[in-house]
């Protein structure tokens, strides 16, 4: 970038400069140039800075060269590496084990374009921040159901893992993806629903047709762009592939958790609403039916306007919105939303963008000083029209409400905050509900045929990709939310990886040295505990009526008397907590009003009214989900009803785990840059240095004897005979499979990662 090294100079001085430089490259020849000399004369802080600059593109130029021969000289792909196996792949090889010779493995390798990198059975994946043309349907079928040493470490390949595994083992696995904000969680998700798509061949390729496009339209109501990542999840998801006994894809069903729903109404600076809003309204304004859903064509609604007059830029002047408007048409189509159905949907959405125009001005009379009224109500009858129900029912609904005591129902007027609060919260509550009857309806549509699948006989291999950790200048509830979600995640992967193993070890009388890990347990029953953890606390404020934000920090503060809480000095309503990936100072603004996330009932009862059938049933389930005493934030908790994360995890308990590690080599989404700091900083809060250890020394696979002698006994026996479940017999086969570095216990065979593989491989043989 010549223009940056020669800022400060006119543009005729800099094309000259440039030229000069280029024809002979030296500092100190172009500090000698007269133009510099004559123009900037003694000015040898600006002398200085040129040099300064002048170095760095003369190291930006060798680093770029460096990274070109590397590239093109880089080991292929694709080329069939049965003999060429490198110990590079996987950091359990490593000679010398400490961070800094893991991060120089991972630099080097990101270097070379090798995005990922095994530690034992875990993968790593560095974000290339470019397309890598390594997703083929050619490297699907070089991955498939092979030695894994055979091809360069994949997530093919860690789809494949699961694959194989469940198909051999009938048992259900999850595959579960972590990192941080903009680390390639999503992608890697793709990838996988991918390659399991490949590999769960249906004969019915329409089915194969559907799944595919399932994460597209979910994604596109439940991501946004924010300061971070321009596609961020905005909810978490579990994606179970249902296969029939054979391994052949039978069907799809998503959960979702938490929509981070207030950013319909409001997105911080720099951030934007959810795709889908700028999708429909680019896609209606070129088809030219903005008129049509009662949407203004010169200035976007402001729900949508963040950054006023850009959006209307970009919806002008390029098509991508309106393209991804029509592939979204396409996904309702192809996974079989009806015609009246999506519809629906659109109404609903441009009826939510109507609302956010709705605006109130205070009427004040000699009596009364707290009324509001709506200044513009063709914003008022627009929502009302779009949404199918009374124009005056709504404006009722908004500017008051109805209070019941001693049996007596009294209506009471809202004031301008007050009815803006019922109509952001009406909002709210359209697109959350609206976003979970998508899915649900994506469940239905996508559900095994009974006939030849039961919930019995199938099996399946489920993607966790939620949200990552999120640490911002400004951290809200939904932070908060997001962040114990991931201290959750990272609670599973301890006690995967590191407790639950050592426990083993201990009780089969197993002599392995103890790994130290980082346990995040005493935080999480910070939050958790009942009644004293945070979540509690908040519930419990939540339900006085007298309680402010303020209140809830000071209760905090009180009762929260541990090294992960403090609270700033100078600061009324912040907190900060001190999380396993790092310290987050939280404004507590809004915290009580978000969790409380109440709907007035008046709302609901305007919108149950509604013609659009869509609508009426969106809101015919009881008002709250759980009753007074479920709050948002709740349904995170270990204590909490059928759908928290906690409740998911368990039943990830069941099935076989396999982890995905995202790392994000960069905050400035460059391809290539490799900043050695925050890579480090992934590692060391992941724990990737004690995983390493714990997998170089470890067994990742523990069988009961029972087990593995029904599952091996081939190997070492006739195929009609059946072997009892004893050690000998489990010694028989595996002194016949020749493997080494297995240890037996009192109950169990202890294996290492890359044996379940070759015994596998040998089972195939046979
Ligand atoms: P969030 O927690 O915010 O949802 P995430 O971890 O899901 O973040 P992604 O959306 O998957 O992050 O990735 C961010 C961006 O990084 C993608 O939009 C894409 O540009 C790039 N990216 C990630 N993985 C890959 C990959 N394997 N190949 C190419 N680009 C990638
Ligand atoms: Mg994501």
């Amino acid at each position: 970038h010549p223009e940056k090294w020669c800022r400060g100079f006119n543009h005729f001085i800099s094309q000259c400069l440039i030229k000069d430089f280029e024809k002979r490259p030296s500092v100190t020849h172009l500090l000698e140039h007269p133009f510099i000399k004559q123009v900037h004369g003694k000015d040898m802080s600006l002398q200085k800075q040129l040099a300064e600059l002048i170095q760095e593109q003369q190291q930006l130029g060798s680093i770029a060269k460096t990274r070109h021969e590397r590239i093109h000289t880089r080991r292929p792909y694709h080329v069939d590496r049965a003999d060429k196996y490198s110990l590079d792949d996987d950091l359990v090889n490593l000679e010398v084990l400490n961070e800094d010779t893991i991060i120089q493995q991972l630099q080097k390798r990101y270097a070379d374009l090798q995005i990922y990198t095994y530690v034992g059975d875990i993968l790593i994946a560095l974000n290339p921040f470019q397309n890598l043309s390594i997703y083929s349907p050619q490297f699907s079928r070089l991955y498939h159901g092979v030695k894994r040493s055979s091809n360069p470490p994949h997530i093919f390949a860690s789809a494949d893992a699961a694959y194989q595994s469940m198909v051999t083992f009938s048992k259900d696995q999850c595959i579960i993806i972590s990192g941080e904000s903009g680390a390639g969680k999503t992608e890697s998700a793709h990838l996988i629903v991918q390659h399991l798509t490949f590999l769960g061949k249906a004969n019915n390729r329409a089915l194969r047709e559907k799944i595919l496009q399932v994460n597209p339209l979910v994604e596109a109501f439940g991501n946004a762009c924010t300061a971070i990542n321009d596609n961020s999840s905005r909810f978490g998801k579990y994606l179970e592939m249902m296969f029939t006994p054979t391994g052949a894809v039978m069907g799809a069903k998503i959960s979702e958790y938490l929509l981070e729903k207030s950013r319909v109404v409001k997105q911080a600076v720099g951030e934007k609403n959810f795709h889908i809003f700028y999708y429909i309204y680019a896609g209606l304004y070129h088809q030219k039916k903005l008129s049509e859903y009662r949407l203004p064509d010169k200035k976007p609604p402001r729900y949508i306007d963040n950054e006023t007059g850009r959006v209307m830029h970009d919806i002008v002047t390029k098509d991508s919105y309106g393209r991804q408007f029509e592939a979204i048409q396409h996904c309702f189509r192809i996974i079989g939303f009806t015609d009246e159905e999506v519809y629906s949907v659109y109404r609903i959405l441009t009826g939510i963008l109507n609302t956010g125009n709705i605006e109130f001005a205070a009427i004040s009379s000699q009596h009364q000083t707290d009324k509001s009224e709506v200044p513009n109500p063709e914003a008022l009858d627009n929502a009302a029209a779009l949404l199918s129900i009374g124009s005056e029912e709504l404006q009722e609904a908004l500017t008051s409400h109805c209070v019941v005591t001693r049996g007596e129902t009294i209506i009471r007027t809202n004031t301008v905050d007050k009815a803006a609060d019922v109509r952001d919260a009406m909002s709210k509550a359209l697109y959350s509900r609206l976003f979970s009857w998508i899915v649900n309806r994506i469940n239905t549509l996508l559900q095994p045929d009974k006939n030849i699948c039961s919930a019995e006989n199938g099996m399946n291999v489920g993607i966790l990709d939620i949200f990552g950790f999120e640490n911002f200048t400004r951290n809200s509830f939904e932070q908060l939310c997001i962040n114990i979600a991931n201290e959750q995640i990272q609670f599973y992967f301890n006690q995967h990886i590191f407790a639950l193993e050592q426990m083993e070890y201990q009780s089969e009388g197993i002599d392995a040295t103890a790994v130290e890990y980082e346990d995040n347990r005493p935080l999480l029953d910070m939050f958790l505990q009942k009644p004293m953890g945070l979540l509690s606390l908040l519930d419990e404020e939540s339900r006085f009526p007298q309680a402010t934000d303020l209140t809830l920090v000071d209760k905090f503060e009180d009762n929260l008397r541990c090294k992960y809480f403090w609270r700033p000095k100078g600061v009324e309503l912040s907190f900060g907590i001190q999380h396993y990936a790092g310290k987050v100072l939280y404004d507590a603004s809004a915290f009580l009003e978000k969790n409380r996330d109440t709907l007035p009932a008046d709302v609901v009862v305007v919108l149950r009214t509604s013609e659009n059938k869509l609508l009426q049933q969106l809101f015919s389930s009881p008002l709250t989900k759980t009753g007074m005493f479920c709050t948002a934030l709740l349904t995170f908790s270990l204590l909490q009803l059928p759908y928290s994360l906690m409740d998911l995890l368990s039943k990830m308990v069941v099935g076989q785990p396999h982890f995905i590690r995202c790392i994000k080599p960069n905050d400035d989404r460059e391809a290539l840059m490799f900043s050695h700091e925050r890579v480090l900083l992934q590692l060391r809060y992941t724990g990737i240095l004690e995983t390493v250890k714990i997998r170089q020394k470890g067994y990742s696979h523990r069988i009961l004897f029972e087990e593995f002698v029904k599952r091996y006994y081939y190997l070492a026996f006739k195929a009609h005979e059946t072997p009892l479940g004893s050690r000998e017999n489990c010694l028989a086969i595996l002194e016949k499979s020749k493997l080494d570095n297995w240890i037996l216990g009192k109950t169990k065979v202890f294996l290492k990662y890359y044996h379940i593989e070759q015994l596998n491989l040998f089972l195939r043989e046979v």
